[in-house]
Parts: structure tokens; C-alpha cells; sequence
């Protein structure tokens, strides 16, 4: 918003920035897009990203190599979610951008685009744009109603932790001696590791089934115990690592249905990101479609003028949808491929390497701001139609 010209007020909830969460993918199609915006940033990224060339792709049991595919087709750059992080803040600072911090929003007003805050203060903008993730208060306002998570059926223990603690261990040291990202893919569930600030950090993800009651959460903590079961049957060398973990997180994956709206009824506050169209972490594409959703509205914003807000925000949408799905849907894709491989063959078969690969790759070749641009004349003319006649065609 602020490279397309825009004045931006950010307001943020918490108080300060923790390093929290692990591993993050940021893909080519975010790359393109944040190295426009702040030059350099795309340098620094990756500077602090993992730089294995490939991922392998194993058995669960044994380790087998089953299929091997370069990173950046699979996920991109890999790093930890609070390291990004703290690249974009700083690329945030440097352009003078003011966030307020410890800003709690407590209600969005559609009519005349505004924003209240806990501490009773009232903003007032040409559009209110929502990016406050899975847990949004603002999707309620655009939806009408709270649209509740509904459990995925899987969950995912999680930790990360240092490196050293690995790397006397005959057994283990191989995981962060060199960057590397491995998955062992087993009978509906499967295990992610990777290094993280080359190998002083070591990252393990293990997705399973779950039907336990839906709390979400990225904090919640995860029971060791129930983890050293689940990994009495996967390969003993990344088996062992795990075993040495003293804690982790247990994060249930919940799922949303797509939505049919992500504007208000005046049209004037937008959602952005987790609040709109979060991702499996299957799909590695979350952080990603959400900055190609930044793009896209700001364009359509470019476009249509500070006087046409409406216009903007449902070209914005129509833009945006297809697209996302196709991310979104791309993570379903391969967790039901990598949950169902073994089913297929016995014993000692091999698996076609290319059933078993990540098909991302798909998604990176894209410009946001761009295709925005091109499709501009077809989409307001449409849009504008709809407008006239107040006959929006939901997305879905
Ligand atoms: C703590 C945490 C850990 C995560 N860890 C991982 C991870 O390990 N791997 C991974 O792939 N993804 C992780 N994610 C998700 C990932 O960050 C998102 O998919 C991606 O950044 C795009 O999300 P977003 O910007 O839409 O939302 P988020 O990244 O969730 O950001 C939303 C922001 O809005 C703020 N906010 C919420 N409500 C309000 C309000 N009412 N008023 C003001 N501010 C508000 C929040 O504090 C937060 O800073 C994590 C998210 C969080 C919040």
C-alpha cells in the first residue's frame, strides 16, 4: 500500500514481537513482489533462509529415498517465521511507516470506514484493511456471522531447538551438520525436518491424525510423551532426534470453508491473509498469497482511485479467489498423495518419484501486480456492472 503511494496507519495488538512460531516458506511469487516494494529485502530473506538445493522425500519406516525435488519447486526459502518477520519490520521502519503497537482493535464501522481500539480511540481511513489473522475479528463483521474452525481431522506437534544438541550424537549430527530438509512420509501422517540459521537450529513437524477437541492455537503445548509413540515406527536415525526434544507445540490444523465474501457490505473493509484464506501447511504458500493479496488490492486501489473504494476492494476479491484456491487446494493435493502412498504398493514396490512430488512450482512464475494490472478493464467492467445493479456474485 505505502509503494503504491498510500498513506498506512498499521495498528497491532501485541505489545512487541516475539521470535515465535518455526518454519516458514516464502516463495518466488512473494520474492518478486517484497524485492519490488523494499529493494534488497529479497537479498536479506534469503540470506537468513534455508539454502539446501534439494528436499528428499522418504519412507517413514526405514528412511528410503523415495523421491528428491530442488527446494525452491517445493516451498521456496524456508526460515523462521520470527526471522522474516523481523526482515519485513525493518523494511517497515525504514520506510517510516507507523505501528502502533499494544492496539488493540476491538470494532470495525463499514459504513463510515473506521476502526475502534480498546483504549477507545476511534481512526477514521478511506478503507479498513483486516489482516488479523486465523482467529479475525473482522471476518465476522464481513460475514454476518462467526464462522467457527472446523477440525482438519490432523494436527501437528512441533519444536525447534538447538542445534548442538545434535551434533555430538553420531546418530543425529547428519540433520545439522548441512542445511537439509527431509519428510518421511508414512500411513496418514508425516514428518518435516529441516535446519533453520544453518544447523544451529533444528526444526521437526509431525503431522497425524486427530480428532481431539478443536482448540487453535500457536502456543499450545504438546504432550512429549504421546510423540515418542507416534515415532516408535519412523526411522530410527530421525527417531532419535526427536527423542531428544524436550518440548514441543501441539497445533491443531483447522480448516475453513472458502467464504463467500472477503469485502463488507459498503464495501470499504477488505480482509487480507489467515483471516480470509488461510493455507494447510502442506500448501507452504500462506505467507505468500497473503503479500500477492496485498499487491493486488493495492493495485486495484491505484486504479480505480481514492473515490472508488468499492470498485477496488470487489475487483480485489474476484481477482483473488481463483487464485487462492488453486493454493490452497494445492496443500490439500499433497497431503492426501503423501497419506495415501504406501497404501499403494507392497512392500518393497517402488513409488513413482513424481507422485510424491510438491506441484508449487506452478505458482511461482506470477506476478500479482501485473496480472492485476492487465485484467484491470475486464473486471472493473464487470464489477462496476455489478455495482450498478447491487447484484455482487458471491465467490463461492
Ligand atoms: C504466533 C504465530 C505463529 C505462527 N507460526 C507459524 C509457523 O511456524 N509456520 C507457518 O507456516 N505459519 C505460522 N503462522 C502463520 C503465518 O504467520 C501466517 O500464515 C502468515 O503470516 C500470513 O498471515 P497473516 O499476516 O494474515 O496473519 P498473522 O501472521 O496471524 O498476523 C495477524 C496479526 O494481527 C494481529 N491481530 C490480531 N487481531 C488483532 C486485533 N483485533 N487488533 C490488532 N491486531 C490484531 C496479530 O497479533 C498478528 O500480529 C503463525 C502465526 C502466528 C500468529
Amino acid at each position: 500500500m505505502h509503494h503504491a503511494g498510500f498513506e498506512v496507519v498499521v495498528f497491532e495488538k501485541v505489545r512487541q514481537f516475539q521470535r515465535l512460531g518455526d518454519s516458514l516458506g516464502l516463495g518466488e511469487n512473494a520474492f518478486l513482489l517484497l524485492d519490488r516494494w523494499s529493494p534488497f529485502l529479497r537479498d536479506r530473506l534469503i540470506e537468513i533462509g534455508n539454502k539446501s538445493e534439494f528436499m528428499q522425500i522418504r519412507r517413514w519406516h526405514d528412511g528410503k529415498l523415495l523421491a528428491q525435488q530442488p527446494l525452491m519447486d517445493m516451498a521456496g526459502y524456508i526460515g523462521h517465521r520470527g526471522d522474516y518477520h523481523t526482515g519485513f519490520l525493518q523494511a517497515v521502519a525504514e520506510k517510516g511507516i507507523p505501528v502502533h503497537m499494544g492496539t488493540e482493535v476491538i470494532d470495525y464501522d463499514d459504513s463510515t470506514p473506521s476502526v475502534t481500539l480498546k483504549n477507545g480511540e476511534r481512526h477514521f481511513a478511506d478503507i479498513v484493511i483486516a489482516v488479523d489473522g486465523i482467529k479475525s475479528r473482522a471476518r465476522e463483521l464481513v460475514l454476518g456471522f462467526d464462522d467457527k474452525p472446523k477440525s482438519s481431522g490432523y494436527a501437528c506437534f512441533r519444536a525447534f531447538f538447538d542445534g548442538n544438541k545434535l551434533k555430538g550424537d553420531p546418530v543425529t549430527a547428519e540433520f545439522v551438520e548441512n542445511e537439509c530438509v527431509n519428510i518421511w512420509i508414512g500411513k496418514d501422517m508425516h514428518c518435516v525436518q529441516n535446519t533453520l540459521r544453518g544447523g544451529d537450529e533444528f526444526n521437526w513437524i509431525i503431522t497425524h491424525k486427530d480428532s481431539a477437541d478443536i482448540k487453535e492455537s500457536w502456543s499450545q503445548p504438546g504432550d512429549m510423551e504421546e510423540v515418542r509413540r507416534l515415532v516408535t515406527t519412523l526411522d530410527p536415525r530421525i527417531a532419535r532426534a526427536i527423542r531428544k526434544t524436550d518440548e514441543c507445540l501441539d497445533w491443531k490444523i483447522c480448516y475453513r470453508d472458502p467464504i463467500p465474501t472477503w469485502v463488507s457490505k459498503n464495501h470499504k473493509v477488505a480482509l487480507i491473509g489467515d483471516c480470509c484464506h488461510p493455507h494447510l501447511p502442506t500448501s507452504a504458500q500462506g505467507a505468500s498469497q497473503a503479500t500477492e493479496s496485498a499487491a493486488v488490492l493495492a493495485q486495484c486501489l491505484l486504479l480505480a482511485g481514492k473515490d472508488n473504494v468499492p470498485l477496488a476492494t470487489r475487483v480485489y476479491e474476484k481477482i483473488r479467489f481463483p487464485r487462492v484456491r488453486r493454493a490452497q487446494t494445492n496443500g490439500e493435493d499433497l497431503r492426501d498423495r503423501w497419506h495415501s502412498a504406501l497404501d499403494k504398493v507392497n512392500e518393497g514396490e517402488e513409488i513413482d518419484p513424481s507422485s510424491l512430488l510438491i506441484r508449487n512450482a506452478v505458482l511461482y512464475d506470477y506476478d500479482a501486480e501485473a496480472d492485476t494490472r492487465k485484467r484491470w478493464p475486464e473486471m472493473s467492467a464487470l464489477v462496476s456492472e455489478e455495482l450498478r445493479t447491487g447484484n455482487i456474485t458471491p465467490l463461492c
